[in-house]
Protein backbone atom coordinates (compact mmCIF):
# COMPACT_ATOMS: atom_id res chain seq x y z
CA UNK A 1 0.00 0.00 0.00
CA UNK A 2 1.29 3.50 -1.00
CA UNK A 3 2.27 5.61 1.98
CA UNK A 4 0.27 8.27 3.67
CA UNK A 5 1.96 11.80 2.59
CA UNK A 6 2.26 13.91 5.69
CA UNK A 7 2.84 17.53 6.91
CA UNK A 8 6.29 15.64 8.46
CA UNK A 9 7.48 14.93 5.14
CA UNK A 10 7.87 18.97 4.66
CA UNK A 11 10.62 19.29 6.91
CA UNK A 12 12.35 16.72 5.79
CA UNK A 13 12.18 17.21 2.20
CA UNK A 14 11.23 20.93 1.35
CA UNK A 15 13.81 23.83 1.24
CA UNK A 16 12.81 25.59 5.18
CA UNK A 17 11.70 28.66 3.18
CA UNK A 18 7.85 28.60 4.28
CA UNK A 19 6.38 27.34 7.54
CA UNK A 20 2.65 25.63 6.33
CA UNK A 21 -0.07 25.31 9.06
CA UNK A 22 0.37 21.83 10.47
CA UNK A 23 -3.01 20.21 8.52
CA UNK A 24 -2.70 19.43 4.77
CA UNK A 25 -5.82 20.97 2.99
CA UNK A 26 -7.33 18.36 -0.24
CA UNK A 27 -9.94 19.51 -1.75
CA UNK A 28 -11.80 22.43 -2.05
CA UNK A 29 -14.98 23.61 -3.58
CA UNK A 30 -16.29 27.55 -3.18
CA UNK A 31 -15.03 29.24 -0.35
CA UNK A 32 -14.47 25.37 1.03
CA UNK A 33 -11.35 23.38 2.03
CA UNK A 34 -11.14 20.12 3.63
CA UNK A 35 -7.81 18.45 4.42
CA UNK A 36 -6.58 14.87 5.41
CA UNK A 37 -8.79 14.36 8.57
CA UNK A 38 -11.85 15.65 6.33
CA UNK A 39 -11.97 18.68 8.64
CA UNK A 40 -14.00 21.65 6.79
CA UNK A 41 -12.39 25.34 6.52
CA UNK A 42 -14.31 28.18 5.54
CA UNK A 43 -11.59 29.63 3.33
CA UNK A 44 -11.28 33.79 3.57
CA UNK A 45 -7.27 33.57 2.38
CA UNK A 46 -7.84 32.45 -0.87
CA UNK A 47 -4.34 31.57 -1.25
CA UNK A 48 -3.73 34.84 -1.27
CA UNK A 49 -5.75 37.16 -3.06
CA UNK A 50 -5.33 34.69 -5.67
CA UNK A 51 -8.81 32.10 -5.26
CA UNK A 52 -11.14 35.08 -6.72
CA UNK A 53 -13.71 32.53 -7.86
CA UNK A 54 -12.79 30.06 -4.64
CA UNK A 55 -12.12 26.69 -5.31
CA UNK A 56 -13.11 24.49 -8.36
CA UNK A 57 -15.48 27.30 -10.30
CA UNK A 58 -17.24 24.89 -13.25
CA UNK A 59 -16.42 27.14 -15.89
CA UNK A 60 -12.84 28.04 -15.03
CA UNK A 61 -12.32 23.93 -14.68
CA UNK A 62 -13.91 23.71 -17.72
CA UNK A 63 -11.84 26.59 -19.50
CA UNK A 64 -8.64 24.88 -18.21
CA UNK A 65 -10.00 21.12 -19.35
CA UNK A 66 -11.00 22.09 -22.93
CA UNK A 67 -7.59 23.63 -23.57
CA UNK A 68 -5.91 21.01 -21.80
CA UNK A 69 -7.34 19.20 -24.81
CA UNK A 70 -5.86 21.06 -27.29
CA UNK A 71 -2.24 22.64 -26.62
CA UNK A 72 -0.62 23.00 -23.23
CA UNK A 73 2.42 24.94 -24.35
CA UNK A 74 4.29 26.08 -27.51
CA UNK A 75 6.57 28.24 -26.46
CA UNK A 76 7.13 32.64 -27.87
CA UNK A 77 8.63 31.13 -31.86
CA UNK A 78 4.40 30.93 -31.99
CA UNK A 79 1.80 33.21 -30.97
CA UNK A 80 -1.87 30.88 -29.57
CA UNK A 81 -4.98 32.07 -29.56
CA UNK A 82 -5.95 32.26 -25.67
CA UNK A 83 -2.91 34.68 -25.14
CA UNK A 84 -4.34 36.73 -28.07
CA UNK A 85 -8.11 37.02 -26.48
CA UNK A 86 -6.61 37.40 -22.75
CA UNK A 87 -4.10 40.89 -24.73
CA UNK A 88 -7.43 42.08 -25.95
CA UNK A 89 -9.43 41.46 -23.21
CA UNK A 90 -6.68 43.27 -20.68
CA UNK A 91 -6.17 46.43 -23.34
CA UNK A 92 -10.51 46.45 -24.06
CA UNK A 93 -10.60 46.89 -19.85
CA UNK A 94 -8.03 49.32 -19.00
CA UNK A 95 -5.82 52.61 -19.85
CA UNK A 96 -3.30 49.83 -21.35
CA UNK A 97 -2.56 49.27 -24.96
CA UNK A 98 -0.12 46.28 -24.45
CA UNK A 99 0.19 43.54 -22.49
CA UNK A 100 3.57 41.49 -21.30
CA UNK A 101 2.76 37.71 -20.00
CA UNK A 102 5.25 35.79 -17.81
CA UNK A 103 4.53 33.83 -14.35
CA UNK A 104 4.10 35.47 -11.34
CA UNK A 105 3.41 39.02 -9.62
CA UNK A 106 7.62 39.71 -9.55
CA UNK A 107 7.89 38.59 -13.24
CA UNK A 108 5.35 41.33 -13.61
CA UNK A 109 7.19 43.78 -11.77
CA UNK A 110 10.72 42.84 -12.77
CA UNK A 111 9.58 43.44 -16.32
CA UNK A 112 8.29 46.92 -15.34
CA UNK A 113 11.07 47.87 -13.69
CA UNK A 114 13.70 46.75 -16.11
CA UNK A 115 11.25 48.64 -19.19
CA UNK A 116 11.36 51.77 -16.68
CA UNK A 117 14.59 51.77 -16.21
CA UNK A 118 15.34 51.31 -20.15
CA UNK A 119 12.88 54.01 -21.31
CA UNK A 120 15.08 56.03 -18.25
CA UNK A 121 18.21 55.04 -20.38
CA UNK A 122 16.49 56.31 -23.92
CA UNK A 123 15.98 59.71 -22.38
CA UNK A 124 19.61 60.39 -20.63
CA UNK A 125 22.08 57.54 -20.91
CA UNK A 126 23.74 57.99 -17.96
CA UNK A 127 21.78 59.43 -15.40
CA UNK A 128 17.89 58.48 -15.96
CA UNK A 129 17.88 55.35 -13.39
CA UNK A 130 16.74 56.26 -10.30
CA UNK A 131 13.45 54.36 -9.02
CA UNK A 132 11.72 55.47 -6.06
CA UNK A 133 9.69 53.00 -3.89
CA UNK A 134 8.17 52.62 -0.60
CA UNK A 135 9.25 51.37 2.63
CA UNK A 136 7.04 48.59 3.43
CA UNK A 137 6.15 47.98 0.00
CA UNK A 138 5.98 43.94 -1.28
CA UNK A 139 6.89 43.45 -5.11
CA UNK A 140 7.87 39.80 -5.12
CA UNK A 141 11.15 37.93 -4.29
CA UNK A 142 13.64 38.40 -7.29
CA UNK A 143 16.81 40.49 -6.36
CA UNK A 144 15.31 43.46 -8.45
CA UNK A 145 11.67 43.38 -7.07
CA UNK A 146 12.81 42.24 -3.48
CA UNK A 147 15.61 45.58 -3.50
CA UNK A 148 12.32 47.78 -4.37
CA UNK A 149 10.55 46.30 -1.83
CA UNK A 150 10.73 48.10 1.31
CA UNK A 151 11.14 45.83 4.23
CA UNK A 152 14.84 45.50 4.25
CA UNK A 153 14.67 42.07 6.25
CA UNK A 154 13.46 40.34 2.91
CA UNK A 155 16.55 41.95 0.85
CA UNK A 156 19.64 42.25 2.94
CA UNK A 157 21.30 39.07 3.00
CA UNK A 158 21.52 39.06 -0.31
CA UNK A 159 23.56 42.04 -0.96
CA UNK A 160 25.02 43.33 -3.24
CA UNK A 161 21.35 44.27 -4.22
CA UNK A 162 21.08 46.75 -7.49
CA UNK A 163 21.52 50.17 -7.16
CA UNK A 164 19.72 53.12 -7.37
CA UNK A 165 16.57 52.56 -5.71
CA UNK A 166 15.02 54.84 -3.05
CA UNK A 167 12.41 53.93 -0.44
CA UNK A 168 10.27 56.93 0.91
CA UNK A 169 7.71 56.57 3.41
CA UNK A 170 4.28 55.07 1.71
CA UNK A 171 1.43 58.19 1.57
CA UNK A 172 3.86 60.90 1.96
CA UNK A 173 3.92 63.38 -0.73
CA UNK A 174 6.06 66.05 0.09
CA UNK A 175 8.66 63.38 0.84
CA UNK A 176 8.54 62.41 -2.86
CA UNK A 177 8.28 65.79 -4.18
CA UNK A 178 11.34 66.53 -2.43
CA UNK A 179 13.37 63.71 -3.38
CA UNK A 180 12.71 63.12 -7.47
CA UNK A 181 14.53 64.74 -9.82
CA UNK A 182 15.54 64.71 -13.13
CA UNK A 183 17.47 61.25 -12.15
CA UNK A 184 13.99 59.44 -11.45
CA UNK A 185 13.14 57.68 -13.78
CA UNK A 186 10.34 55.45 -12.38
CA UNK A 187 8.38 55.71 -9.04
CA UNK A 188 6.57 52.28 -8.09
CA UNK A 189 3.58 51.69 -6.04
CA UNK A 190 0.77 49.56 -4.31
CA UNK A 191 -2.43 51.34 -4.36
CA UNK A 192 -3.48 49.51 -1.06
CA UNK A 193 -0.36 47.93 0.47
CA UNK A 194 -0.93 44.37 1.16
CA UNK A 195 1.89 42.58 2.75
CA UNK A 196 2.58 45.80 4.24
CA UNK A 197 -0.65 45.55 6.42
CA UNK A 198 -3.45 46.14 4.36
CA UNK A 199 -2.88 50.02 3.97
CA UNK A 200 -4.53 51.70 1.59
CA UNK A 201 -2.97 54.97 -0.59
CA UNK A 202 -4.77 57.96 0.36
CA UNK A 203 -6.25 59.53 -2.77
CA UNK A 204 -3.93 62.56 -2.54
CA UNK A 205 -1.01 60.42 -2.67
CA UNK A 206 -1.61 58.95 -5.43
CA UNK A 207 -2.73 61.91 -7.40
CA UNK A 208 -0.09 63.77 -6.39
CA UNK A 209 2.41 60.89 -8.07
CA UNK A 210 0.91 61.01 -10.92
CA UNK A 211 1.52 64.65 -11.14
CA UNK A 212 5.12 64.75 -10.34
CA UNK A 213 5.95 61.85 -12.09
CA UNK A 214 4.50 64.14 -15.31
CA UNK A 215 6.53 66.80 -14.06
CA UNK A 216 9.85 64.69 -13.96
CA UNK A 217 9.36 62.42 -17.38
CA UNK A 218 9.29 59.36 -15.12
CA UNK A 219 7.06 56.54 -15.41
CA UNK A 220 4.29 55.70 -12.42
CA UNK A 221 4.26 51.65 -12.14
CA UNK A 222 1.25 50.88 -9.98
CA UNK A 223 1.95 47.02 -8.37
CA UNK A 224 -1.55 45.69 -8.73
CA UNK A 225 -0.40 42.12 -8.26
CA UNK A 226 -2.64 42.04 -5.01
CA UNK A 227 -5.42 44.30 -5.85
CA UNK A 228 -6.11 43.85 -9.23
CA UNK A 229 -9.04 41.54 -10.79
CA UNK A 230 -11.71 42.66 -8.63
CA UNK A 231 -10.40 42.88 -5.43
CA UNK A 232 -11.21 46.19 -4.50
CA UNK A 233 -14.62 46.75 -6.23
CA UNK A 234 -13.44 48.04 -9.44
CA UNK A 235 -11.45 45.70 -11.84
CA UNK A 236 -8.08 47.57 -11.04
CA UNK A 237 -7.63 50.21 -8.13
CA UNK A 238 -6.43 52.80 -10.69
CA UNK A 239 -10.27 52.82 -11.64
CA UNK A 240 -11.30 53.66 -8.01
CA UNK A 241 -8.71 55.87 -7.21
CA UNK A 242 -8.86 57.91 -10.86
CA UNK A 243 -5.58 58.06 -11.28
CA UNK A 244 -3.93 56.57 -14.47
CA UNK A 245 -0.66 54.89 -14.19
CA UNK A 246 1.84 54.59 -17.47
CA UNK A 247 2.44 50.75 -16.15
CA UNK A 248 0.21 48.43 -14.21
CA UNK A 249 1.21 44.51 -13.01
CA UNK A 250 -1.03 41.97 -12.24
CA UNK A 251 -0.95 38.38 -11.27
CA UNK A 252 -2.64 37.04 -8.53
CA UNK A 253 -6.44 36.79 -9.53
CA UNK A 254 -6.07 36.60 -12.93
CA UNK A 255 -5.18 33.25 -12.87
CA UNK A 256 -7.34 32.09 -10.21
CA UNK A 257 -4.90 29.77 -8.85
CA UNK A 258 -2.97 29.12 -12.12
CA UNK A 259 0.08 30.59 -12.13
CA UNK A 260 0.46 33.87 -14.45
CA UNK A 261 1.18 37.46 -14.29
CA UNK A 262 1.14 40.34 -16.75
CA UNK A 263 2.57 44.26 -17.79
CA UNK A 264 0.18 46.48 -19.05
CA UNK A 265 1.30 49.77 -20.42
CA UNK A 266 0.70 51.74 -23.20
CA UNK A 267 2.47 52.43 -26.84
CA UNK A 268 4.54 54.27 -26.52
CA UNK A 269 6.49 52.48 -23.37
CA UNK A 270 6.18 49.35 -25.15
CA UNK A 271 7.91 50.09 -28.15
CA UNK A 272 10.79 50.33 -26.30
CA UNK A 273 11.11 46.73 -25.53
CA UNK A 274 12.20 44.87 -29.27
CA UNK A 275 12.16 40.92 -30.15
CA UNK A 276 15.04 39.36 -27.51
CA UNK A 277 14.82 42.74 -25.08
CA UNK A 278 12.59 40.50 -22.54
CA UNK A 279 10.87 37.21 -22.01
CA UNK A 280 10.33 34.40 -20.44
CA UNK A 281 9.58 30.80 -21.83
CA UNK A 282 6.30 30.28 -20.35
CA UNK A 283 4.87 33.88 -20.63
CA UNK A 284 1.23 33.42 -22.18
CA UNK A 285 1.14 30.04 -22.45
CA UNK A 286 -2.22 28.68 -24.33
CA UNK A 287 -2.77 26.66 -20.69
CA UNK A 288 -2.50 29.43 -18.36
CA UNK A 289 -4.01 31.86 -21.15
CA UNK A 290 -6.92 30.23 -21.65
CA UNK A 291 -7.90 29.73 -17.87
CA UNK A 292 -7.09 33.55 -17.27
CA UNK A 293 -9.19 34.61 -19.82
CA UNK A 294 -12.23 32.63 -18.47
CA UNK A 295 -11.44 33.92 -15.50
CA UNK A 296 -11.49 37.92 -16.03
CA UNK A 297 -14.62 37.25 -18.26
CA UNK A 298 -16.42 36.09 -15.33
CA UNK A 299 -15.18 38.59 -12.99
CA UNK A 300 -15.45 41.78 -15.02
CA UNK A 301 -18.97 42.33 -15.10
CA UNK A 302 -20.87 44.50 -12.70
CA UNK A 303 -22.28 41.62 -11.20
CA UNK A 304 -19.57 40.52 -9.62
CA UNK A 305 -17.49 43.66 -9.20
CA UNK A 306 -20.66 45.50 -7.39
CA UNK A 307 -21.03 42.20 -5.32
CA UNK A 308 -17.49 42.96 -3.77
CA UNK A 309 -19.07 46.12 -1.67
CA UNK A 310 -21.96 44.44 -0.77
CA UNK A 311 -19.35 41.60 0.80
CA UNK A 312 -17.00 44.21 2.15
CA UNK A 313 -20.09 45.42 3.91
CA UNK A 314 -20.79 41.61 4.99
CA UNK A 315 -17.48 42.05 6.28
CA UNK A 316 -17.03 45.06 7.97
CA UNK A 317 -20.47 45.04 9.94
CA UNK A 318 -19.92 41.56 11.21
CA UNK A 319 -16.25 42.61 12.32
CA UNK A 320 -17.24 45.71 14.02
CA UNK A 321 -19.93 43.81 15.85
CA UNK A 322 -17.44 41.29 17.14
CA UNK A 323 -14.95 43.75 18.31
CA UNK A 324 -17.67 45.52 19.86
CA UNK A 325 -17.93 42.71 21.99
CA UNK A 326 -13.95 41.58 22.18
CA UNK A 327 -12.03 44.40 21.56
CA UNK A 328 -9.32 42.65 19.96
CA UNK A 329 -9.01 45.16 17.10
CA UNK A 330 -7.89 48.75 16.85
CA UNK A 331 -9.17 49.01 13.23
CA UNK A 332 -10.90 47.51 10.59
CA UNK A 333 -9.63 48.33 6.97
CA UNK A 334 -9.28 47.96 3.57
CA UNK A 335 -10.39 48.39 0.11
CA UNK A 336 -13.13 45.51 -1.44
CA UNK A 337 -12.44 42.30 -0.08
CA UNK A 338 -8.65 43.22 0.77
CA UNK A 339 -9.55 43.48 4.48
CA UNK A 340 -7.03 44.18 7.15
CA UNK A 341 -8.09 44.04 10.70
CA UNK A 342 -5.09 45.79 13.15
CA UNK A 343 -4.41 43.84 16.80
CA UNK A 344 -5.64 46.23 19.24
CA UNK A 345 -2.34 47.00 21.31
CA UNK A 346 -3.44 44.78 24.21
CA UNK A 347 -3.01 41.87 21.59
CA UNK A 348 0.35 43.96 19.62
CA UNK A 349 1.72 40.80 17.80
CA UNK A 350 -0.75 38.49 18.04
CA UNK A 351 -2.13 37.87 14.75
CA UNK A 352 -0.67 34.80 13.77
CA UNK A 353 -1.82 33.37 16.69
CA UNK A 354 -5.18 34.65 16.00
CA UNK A 355 -4.90 33.06 12.46
CA UNK A 356 -3.57 29.80 14.27
CA UNK A 357 -6.58 29.71 16.55
CA UNK A 358 -8.90 30.52 13.58
CA UNK A 359 -7.67 27.31 11.87
CA UNK A 360 -8.35 25.08 14.67
CA UNK A 361 -12.07 26.49 14.37
CA UNK A 362 -11.95 26.29 11.14
CA UNK A 363 -11.27 29.26 9.27
CA UNK A 364 -8.47 29.68 7.06
CA UNK A 365 -7.16 33.89 7.42
CA UNK A 366 -4.29 35.31 6.65
CA UNK A 367 -1.68 37.84 8.08
CA UNK A 368 0.31 40.59 7.31
CA UNK A 369 2.98 41.44 9.52
CA UNK A 370 2.81 40.74 13.11
CA UNK A 371 -0.03 43.02 13.84
CA UNK A 372 -2.66 42.36 11.24
CA UNK A 373 -5.37 40.12 10.60
CA UNK A 374 -6.19 40.06 6.33
CA UNK A 375 -8.64 38.33 4.66
CA UNK A 376 -8.99 38.51 0.87
CA UNK A 377 -11.90 35.71 0.30
CA UNK A 378 -13.54 34.97 -3.13
CA UNK A 379 -15.01 37.92 -4.71
CA UNK A 380 -18.62 35.71 -4.82
CA UNK A 381 -18.02 34.20 -1.46
CA UNK A 382 -21.87 33.38 -0.37
CA UNK A 383 -23.36 35.49 2.67
CA UNK A 384 -23.89 31.89 4.51
CA UNK A 385 -20.21 31.46 3.69
CA UNK A 386 -18.99 34.79 5.51
CA UNK A 387 -21.70 34.40 8.38
CA UNK A 388 -19.75 30.92 9.42
CA UNK A 389 -16.39 32.13 8.68
CA UNK A 390 -16.98 35.07 11.23
CA UNK A 391 -18.69 32.56 13.62
CA UNK A 392 -15.42 30.60 13.73
CA UNK A 393 -13.40 33.94 13.98
CA UNK A 394 -15.37 34.80 16.76
CA UNK A 395 -14.71 31.78 18.44
CA UNK A 396 -10.98 31.97 18.14
CA UNK A 397 -11.41 35.56 19.19
CA UNK A 398 -13.03 34.77 22.48
CA UNK A 399 -10.41 32.03 22.88
CA UNK A 400 -7.48 34.53 22.25
CA UNK A 401 -9.22 36.98 25.18
CA UNK A 402 -9.67 34.45 27.41
C1 LIG B 1 2.18 38.84 -4.07
C2 LIG B 1 2.69 40.15 -4.54
C3 LIG B 1 3.80 40.24 -5.40
C4 LIG B 1 4.61 39.02 -5.82
O1 LIG B 1 3.87 38.13 -6.58
P1 LIG B 1 4.45 36.65 -6.79
O2 LIG B 1 3.44 36.01 -7.71
O3 LIG B 1 4.54 36.02 -5.45
O4 LIG B 1 5.78 36.78 -7.41
C5 LIG B 1 4.17 41.48 -5.87
N1 LIG B 1 3.50 42.58 -5.50
C6 LIG B 1 2.45 42.54 -4.68
C7 LIG B 1 1.73 43.80 -4.33
C8 LIG B 1 2.01 41.32 -4.15
O5 LIG B 1 0.98 41.29 -3.29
Amino acid sequence: MEQRVTRKAFDEYMVPVYAPADFIPVRGEGSWLWDQSGKDYVDFAGGIAVNALGHRHPEVLSALTEQAQKVWHLGNGYTNEPVLKLAKQLVDATFADKAFFCNSGAEANEAALKLARLVGHSKNADHKNEIIAFKNAFHGRTLFTVSAGGQPKYSQDFAPLPPAITHLPFNDLSAVANHISSRTCAVIVEPVQGEGGVVPADPEFLHGLRALCDQHDAVLIFDEVQTGVGRTGELYAYQAYDVVPDILTTAKALGGGFPIGAMLTVDSLAAHFQPGTHGTTYGGNPLATAVAGKVFELINTPEVLGGVALRHLWFTERLNLINHQYHVFSEIRGMGLLLGAVMHERYNGQAKQLNQLAAEEGLIGLIAGPNVLRFAPSLIIPQADVEEGLNRLERAIARLCS
